[in-house]
């Protein structure tokens, strides 16, 4: 073997300076979201009162290609462009015949893909002259990228973390606080709606929907604020689409075409950064597969519904097009925290329910399995959430290995697990269940965990 083909770099000059916008590619144009007040389409004035100017007219853009400011392209620099390497010793670990590619995110300094959307979210509301930016985070990845991007443009952040994360994995929180944002466990006592649920419930351990209805409570009582999402909504899967934009370069540098991209999907924004550059293509007739891999215990895709949902917990939000579980439901306490959301995003619960997009479901130990043989093979460590990738990825190589067949198989390495070692801890002492998902009690999956 080649060895230089081992590890594919793209140049810095031939970074892409315009990210791909898939929606007007969609064989249909997607649904429109809903206002719960009015039960009627938002209006712009309503969108724009949430979040900045820029993403709301990205949200509704039918412009196929968005140029990149200056400024972000710079800020991408201290990374950009990322790394494609061939996992040559899982091929040979798996004795299969396809060629396994991983396009590397875990290099961002927050160690995960979110990076490349929160820097594009919090330079656009500098430049639009707020003060603030307020978001959700479940285990804090997203949390963590918007936390150091609102430093680099000067803002001050505000983050609802999910209460069982806040004070069960604090590294992340650590991590925020340290690039100088505020952090508050969801539910908690600074919002209405928080202090209404722990009321109820004062255990209840949040769910990134709890998150999100303090974020909506909180921006709408501070005119200088806005608010900042890590992957429902287009503009954030705009952005991401950096990954796939890179790649489609890369490939083409070795002469390449993916038979399969597999991502792990909590609401779907590594899955479109990575895949919707190559859609249309795909709807042109090429055979490639776009594989969603989620948690048995929170998989929308593959269990739940496609109809109108809300996207928090109070249902205060906008209601939007997807495949949900119910915006009620409280996802049990897995350890892939960043896939611990009811539903995806609209984008990717259209391509779902299209057929343009598959989508499969583990439970976590077969996940942690798959992620420490890659570890092992590798010396990276993947973060859980990447491990389901991984997990999705080795089964095709080994369908791969049935039909003989030589695919390209390329996956999303959507971050590191460095600051998940308990998680690997708890794996590494045999201490880690399955959840059974039909009876799931939230009391006794509190304990298992
Ligand atoms: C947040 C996160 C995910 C899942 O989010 P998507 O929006 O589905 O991409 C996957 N991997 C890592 C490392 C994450 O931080």
């Amino acid at each position: 073997m080649n060895t230089l083909l081992d590890r594919v770099d793209l140049p810095l000059d031939q970074m892409p300076k315009r990210w791909y916008n898939g929606i007007p590619a969609l064989p249909t144009a997607p649904e429109p979201y809903i206002d719960s007040t009015t039960d009627a389409p938002v209006t712009l004035d309503y969108v724009e009162r949430l979040w900045t100017k820029a993403m709301a007219a990205q949200e509704f853009s039918l412009d196929r290609w968005i140029s990149i400011p200056q400024p972000v392209l710079d800020a991408y620099a201290m990374w950009r462009p990322t790394p494609l390497i061939r996992a040559v010793a899982m091929e040979r670990y798996l004795d299969t015949p396809a060629q396994i590619w991983f396009k590397y995110e875990a290099t961002s300094p927050s160690g995960s893909h979110k990076l490349n959307s929160a820097l594009a979210q919090a330079y656009y509301a500098k430049r639009e002259g707020h003060s603030r930016l307020v978001t959700d985070t479940g285990a804090g990845q997203w949390g963590s990228a918007l936390a150091l991007a609102c430093q680099m443009f000067g803002l001050d952040l505000s983050v609802f973390m999910v209460r069982a994360s806040y004070h069960q994995k604090p590294y992340r929180r650590y991590l925020m606080e340290t690039y100088g944002a505020q952090v508050h466990p969801s539910p908690g006592v600074t919002t209405e709606y928080g202090r209404g649920v722990l009321a109820d419930n004062p255990d209840h351990p949040g769910s990134e929907a709890t998150a999100v209805s303090e974020s909506l409570e909180t921006v709408r009582a501070d005119p200088a604020a806005r608010m900042s999402v890590g992957a429902f909504s287009n503009h954030c899967l705009l952005h991401q689409t950096i990954i796939g934009l890179e790649l489609r370069e890369q490939l083409a540098m070795i002469d390449r075409y993916p038979d399969y991209l597999v991502a792990s999907v909590g609401c779907g924004s590594n899955m479109a950064g990575l895949s919707t550059p190559f859609m249309e293509d795909k709807l042109n007739g090429s055979e490639t597969t776009f594989l969603a891999v989620e948690p048995e215990a929170c998989a929308p895709l593959t269990y739940g519904e496609y109809r109108f949902d809300y996207a928090d917990a109070a249902g205060s939000g906008p209601g939007v097009c997807t495949y949900t579980l119910g915006h009620e439901f409280v996802p049990p306490p897995i350890h892939a925290g960043g896939l611990r959301y009811h539903g995806c995003a609209p984008l990717i619960g259209q391509m779902r329910h299209q057929g343009i997009l598959d989508s499969v479901a583990y439970p976590q130990t077969q996940v942690f399995d798959a992620g420490v043989t890659f570890a092992r093979l590798h010396g990276f460590l993947p973060a859980p959430e990447t491990c389901h990738a991984i997990k999705g990825v080795i089964d095709l190589a080994l369908q791969c290995k049935e039909q003989k067949r030589d695919a390209t198989i390329v996956f999303n390495y959507s971050g590191h697990g460095l600051l998940d070692l308990e998680a690997y801890g708890r794996y590494n002492a045999g201490e880690l269940r399955d959840v059974e998902v039909e009876s799931f009690d939230e009391r006794e999956a509190q304990v298992v965990g």
